[in-house]
């Protein structure tokens, strides 16, 4: 067990929002009363001001500040909805966008879907005529501009989060700016929570206009506003691990246990990677609760990770009975995009799942990775909302001093870019490399993308998009590889289960998480495997959903999340209607799956890889970079080890494991993709 080390001196001062002092913390207060309490009203007049002068405006302000759920609302109460128009405010994740969408039309008691909505992939709760505050995801947004490329629904497009850098937040910056030339009424708020608002500002002045403000003209319009809202700061007191920890899911555990004996009340919040440690850590944190006896009854132990139900989102923000602690074990999340009310106390594990992209070997995969100073300290500040705060990092103070990184590096620097260039080549931009960055990928990375995508048959000598296959694939809101696999399944006529394996891969995991249940998880996963690898598994489970009348006690007896397959079900009907509006003919192939297989390979022949040594739980090397990888043990095939394999993605522990495996005959790869497997370097031939 971690022995916890105080240290005064690592106190750190966290702005804090002025707000709410009362010692309970949940009296009833009005929700206007709430909101006047929130930083960011004191700014409303000079944020509207703001915007209404400039054509960018920066907002920076400490998590909880209230620029999500407020900036909206005042610009909308200052009339900028009016006629038709719509206030858009993006997110890079999914579960803020629903959460903050539902707190505003809560606030302004209007039902969610009507005059305040949202837009997630394969989720629309919105109405063209009704809604006037969108929450949608930056992705989204992007989709939207394939449609209509000025935006021209929008009067003011707040990008909000902008410090995460996420590959889209950094496509829709660069794409803003473009459109901002030319729609001169529009308005823009980039809003984070930490301070890199010069380099932001720096990036909406073109060479050109900061030429023209070092000279006389000075155009204050143009240059970007920044403001800063200011909070007052309560105390987060830091407390260190004194020597490494070897396991953080324990250690977090042993620390939740040991705030819950020796400290007075408060939440907790602490900070894991993934649905796979948070929900590992829940179970050990509940059977060492009830061991413990009489103190730990007091518990309530919450996960918050995306994909969540509706009602189990609800949980994490309703407040804590009297004489309760509620536990929150979470992801990145609720680092910065989404504030709990009441917690007092943060467990900090220092890490984070993140993607990482390596263009030599062309690999990408979620690595868990130790996080930033940046990150450490936004992980802190949420134990100091209420009133000072304790937070307890289990890493050593040496390491956080001398080994973290200051920043995250911006996520476009470390991703694949295949998705990136396609939906840059739909919205007409064709120099890639020369368009206006807030940080420039790679071009190796950038050189990799082209080439999977004109393997791919997406685009031409001339790196512009085919007519029809690269528009097609641009169309659907899915990987261009799981694009390329339907419209393959077209041809093929097996188009009927590849959108029903396009709908099972969209979403995490459609197994039910049996910690500590391995054993009758793996029987449950025996009755559906099906010889041929995860693909065709999913196709049984979903026959057998079918035939089961879509019972929940079905899918509970198996080992099966039903949230899951609802979603399932969702997706594919979304998919369905786009797979018809681009002419594919919905067929089954019966039970030829050597059809669904050429589908998936002809999509994802770039992830195919052969097996090197039975030895090691079978060693396999990716056909094109020869990098050492292995079958994940969820999949049906592990253990199995066919000969050759394609995997749908990459997750990276003590080694690569391959996630959703499926066997394919070797010859297909020149077949599908003869431009791929030809130049060969290491590999001239592979059979
Ligand atoms: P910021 O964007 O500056 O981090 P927010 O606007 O997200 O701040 O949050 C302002 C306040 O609204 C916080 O007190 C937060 O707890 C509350 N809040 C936000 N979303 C919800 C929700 N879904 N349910 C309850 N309270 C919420
Ligand atoms: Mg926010």
């Amino acid at each position: 067990k971690p022995r916890l080390v105080e240290d005064e001196d690592g106190g750190v001062i966290f702005l804090s929002s002025s707000y709410s002092s009362s010692s309970s913390g949940y009296g009833y207060v009005s929700i206007e009363k709430q909101r006047q309490r929130l930083p960011v009203y004191k700014y409303r007049t000079a944020i509207l001001y703001l915007v209404e002068s400039h054509a960018t405006t920066i907002v920076v302000g400490e998590t909880g500040s209230g620029k999500t759920t407020q900036i909206p609302q005042f610009l909308k109460e200052a009339g900028w909805a009016d006629s038709g128009r719509v206030i858009a405010c993006t997110q890079p994740r999914r579960l803020a966008v629903q959460a903050v969408a539902s707190r505003v039309a809560e606030e302004m008691g209007v039902k969610l879907g009507e005059e305040v909505g949202y837009t997630i992939r394969f989720e629309d709760i919105s109405n063209p005529d009704l809604t006037r505050i969108k929450f949608l995801t930056d992705g989204v947004l992007l989709r939207e501009m394939m449609d209509d490329p000025l935006l021209t629904k929008y009067s003011v497009i707040m990008v909000d989060e902008a410090h995460e850098r996420s590959i889209s937040t950094d496509i829709v910056l660069g794409l803003l700016k473009k459109i901002q030339k030319r729609r001169p009424e529009l308005r823009l708020i980039i809003s984070s929570a930490t301070i890199e608002a010069k380099s932001m500002s720096n990036f909406f002045l073109s060479s050109k206009r900061r030429q023209a403000l070092e000279g006389e003209e000075l155009r204050p319009r143009l240059e970007p506003a920044i403001l800063s809202v200011e909070g007052r700061g309560f105390n987060v007191q830091i407390h260190y691990v004194e020597d490494p920890v070897r396991d953080y899911v324990q250690a977090a555990v042993s620390t939740v246990l040991l705030i819950n004996d020796k400290e007075p009340p408060g939440d907790i919040l602490v900070f894991l990677t993934g649905q796979d440690d948070i929900d590992a850590a829940i179970k050990l944190l509940t059977e060492e609760a009830r061991s413990n006896g009489k103190n730990s009854s007091g518990l309530i132990i919450l996960p918050l990770y995306s994909g969540l139900t509706r009602a189990e989102q609800d949980l994490i923000f309703s407040p804590t009975p009297k004489g309760k602690r509620k536990v929150v074990i979470s992801t990145n999340i609720a680092e910065t995009s989404l504030t709990l009310e009441g917690i007092v106390y943060v467990v900090d594990s220092g890490f984070s799942k993140q993607r990482f992209y390596n263009p030599i070997s062309d690999i990408e995969n979620l690595v868990v990775a130790p996080i930033s100073k940046a990150s450490a300290r936004q992980r802190a500040g949420r134990a100091g909302r209420l009133r000072p705060g304790m937070c307890y990092r289990l890493y050593t103070e040496e390491y956080f001093l001398n080994e973290m990184s200051v920043q995250g590096i911006p996520e476009i620097q470390r991703s694949n870019l295949v998705s990136c260039v396609i939906q840059l080549k739909a919205l007409g931009i064709d120099n890639i490399l020369g368009f206006d960055w807030p940080a420039s990928p790679s071009p190796e990375s950038m050189i990799r993308a082209l080439e999977v995508l004109f393997s791919l048959g997406v685009l031409d000598d001339d790196a512009k998009l085919t007519s029809p296959v690269g528009f097609q694939v641009a169309e659907i809101p899915l990987e261009p590889m799981i694009a390329k696999m339907i419209l393959s399944s077209n041809e093929l006529g097996c188009s009927d289960e590849i959108i029903t394996i396009a709908a099972v891969l969209s979403i995490q995991s459609i197994w039910f998480s049996a910690r500590g249940a391995q054993k009758e998880l793996d029987e449950a996963k025996l009755r559906f495997a099906a010889a041929e690898g995860d693909h065709v598994t999913f196709l049984n489970i979903y026959k057998g959903f079918l035939q089961s009348g879509r019972s929940s006690k079905w899918c509970h007896k198996n080992f099966i999340n039903y949230h899951a397959m609802k979603k399932v079900m969702e997706i594919r009907e979304q998919l369905k209607r786009i797979a018809l509006r681009l002419g594919i003919v919905l067929k089954s192939c019966e039970t030829d799956m050597q059809l669904v297989r050429k589908a998936v390979t002809a999509g994802f022949f770039a992830n195919a890889c052969r097996l090197e040594a039975y030895s090691h739980g079978g060693m396999y090397k990716t056909i094109r970079g020869s990098q050492e990888v292995y079958i994940h043990p969820s999949s049906v095939l592990f253990r199995v080890n066919p000969k050759c394999v394609i995997y749908h993605s990459l997750v990276s522990t003590d080694r690569q494991y391959m996630r959703n495996v499926i066997s394919i005959d070797p010859s297909w790869l020149t077949e599908v993709a003869p431009h791929f497997y030809q130049q060969q370097r290491h590999n001239p031939t592979i059979h």
